[in-house]
């Protein structure tokens, strides 16, 4: 069984933000729960080097292009790592073997007649990096996603693509394969977008105005315009042409934000009926990230998170709960540093983290400081024990993009009703009488043995903490592939040395 996630390839001409880190860690949080599955994996991330807006940063900077792109390419795959992002390749589209594919892609489009070489005039989007039609433009005449950059008037000679005589059998495809675009609210959408006759997708750009990028195989004068070229990489990183490419791509499932739905929905699919290859598996769309209050996170505003902001103050724990619990499937959601600092405290903090170092210490000090061997059960174990691992069982089934809240709601839940549990079971005084002793022993053997569940299936997505909190337990090893089960940890093992999980953070002073 194989499974092929990819994130976008983000374009360099910035710092790696908020986005970036969303859709890399939930691609992250996907690949660690179908591993757990016993799935066969492949990530890939990575950099879109290529168009005019990177030669422009490059240049702002009076930088050398190759320069600049190492030195972005190396801060991605730094702040990748921070965010613990476990990927299998890291996508440069300078690489010249995706290059000579992308080449040979469009050599194979154009001698089957689909690449027509002709004049076009109008309204670009620079920060799009495409012509726009008087539809796609607000009623100021801006582009809805760059306000800010002025539509510039262009009259240039261009190759495009053909992409009316592929839209009814693309939107054949969504019908027979319902699962091709998810949440539906996306899908429907992208029906929306095939409904009206495609114009030609302009597929190329002078070098007189741009230079960074793939030559056209079959004019000198031209490189491909970035979408066509960076897309190409979700192919080019499992070796197509050349290698053994077609297992992987069979199971290929794309993240992408709702931004660019088009380019994923409309372009690539077409792209690839044009070079006579088969569609990817699964386009799984999010929706984006606000502010406090839902407004637009922007510099001038100064409502920016920026994600390593973030990890210096609370660690990558904090920054990948939120992200991947307060997503909501089909709308946009709330992020400021508070609001990650408030889930921080109460969840991780007070309801996970203070649980278990509470009676993993108490267990330490009373107990030789070894797990306490638990006596008979009563129903108020067994339920506990129950709802533990029905909500860990969730991290042991296929997880789909829409449903990583959910989960981790369930585990949130099994936390509360944890803290319930040890606050009616009161094992301290159960411990100062020697008659409930024993009882105290399997208060305290259950709570840990449910802690250990949960921790098992939160390495899906804080695998740092998890991974510290089991060592605390002095755990075995997890089962791999692996499923939620109790009793696992051994009662009379000793435990490990016991410390803050998610220590306080305080708002910062005013
Ligand atoms: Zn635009």
């Amino acid at each position: 069984m194989k499974s092929y996630i990819t994130t976008p390839i983000y374009y360099v001409n910035g710092s790696p933000h908020i986005g970036h880190a969303y859709t890399s860690i939930v691609a992250d949080i996907m690949k660690r729960n179908r591993r757990a599955l016993g799935y066969d994996m492949m990530l890939s991330t990575g950099v879109d080097e290529h168009g005019q807006k990177n030669q422009e940063a490059a240049a702002a900077l009076g930088m050398e292009a190759i320069a600049y792109l190492d030195m972005r390419c190396k801060e991605f795959r730094e702040v990748f790592d921070l965010f613990d992002v476990d990927y299998d390749y890291f996508v440069r589209t300078s690489r010249d073997a995706h290059k000579a594919a992308v080449a040979s892609m469009e050599q194979t489009i154009f001698d089957k007649d689909l690449i027509v070489k002709k004049e076009y005039t109008g309204k670009y989007c620079k920060g799009c990096e495409e012509f726009k039609r008087d539809s796609d433009l607000t009623e100021d005449g801006d582009c809805g996603l760059h306000p800010t950059m002025k539509i510039e008037e262009s009259k240039e000679i261009n190759y495009f693509l053909k992409m009316e005589p592929f839209r009814e059998k693309l939107l054949q495809h969504i019908e027979d394969h319902p699962d091709f675009v998810q949440p539906n609210a996306f899908r429907n959408e992208l029906k929306k977008m095939l409904a009206e006759p495609l114009e030609d997708l302009c597929i190329s750009r002078p070098k007189s105005r741009v230079t960074l990028g793939v030559e056209l195989p079959f004019d000198p004068d031209f490189v491909t315009y970035v979408w066509f070229d960076a897309l190409a990489n979700y192919l080019t990183t499992i070796n197509w042409p050349e290698g053994d490419y077609s297992a992987w791509w069979a199971e290929c499932e794309h993240l992408i934000g709702k931004d660019i739905l088009k380019p994923h929905g409309v372009y690539w699919p077409i792209m690839l009926m044009a070079a006579g290859l088969p569609l990817p598996k699964k386009l799984s769309v999010h929706s984006h990230w606000t502010g406090e209050g839902g407004i637009k996170m922007s510099k001038s505003i100064g409502n920016v998170v920026d994600p390593n902001e973030v990890m210096d103050l609370m660690g990558v724990d904090a920054l990948r709960w939120y992200l991947a619990r307060h997503m909501r499937a089909e709308s946009d959601s709330q992020i400021s540093v508070e609001l990650i600092r408030q889930t921080y405290n109460s969840e991780l903090g007070n309801k996970i983290g203070n649980l278990l170092s509470r009676v993993a210490k108490f267990s330490n000090k009373n107990f030789d400081g070894k797990v306490p061997v638990a006596g008979a059960l009563t129903g108020e174990d067994e339920a506990l024990r129950k709802l533990v691992l029905e909500a860990a069982a969730g991290f042991g089934e296929w997880i789909d993009m829409p449903d990583i809240p959910a989960r981790i709601q369930a585990i949130v839940a099994a936390a509360d009703a944890m803290n319930e549990y040890i606050d009616q079971q009161a094992p301290w005084s159960l411990f100062k009488n020697e008659d409930t002793r024993e009882r105290c022993a399997t208060v305290l053997y259950v709570t840990l043995d449910c802690q250990r569940v949960l921790f098992e299936a939160l390495r899906q997505v804080i695998p740092g903490s998890a991974e510290k909190a089991l060592a605390m337990l002095n755990a075995p090893a997890p089962a791999s592939p692996w499923k939620a089960e109790l009793d696992k940890l051994p009662g009379g093992n000793p435990l490990g040395e016991i410390d803050s999980l998610f220590p306080r953070v305080n708002a910062p002073e005013a």
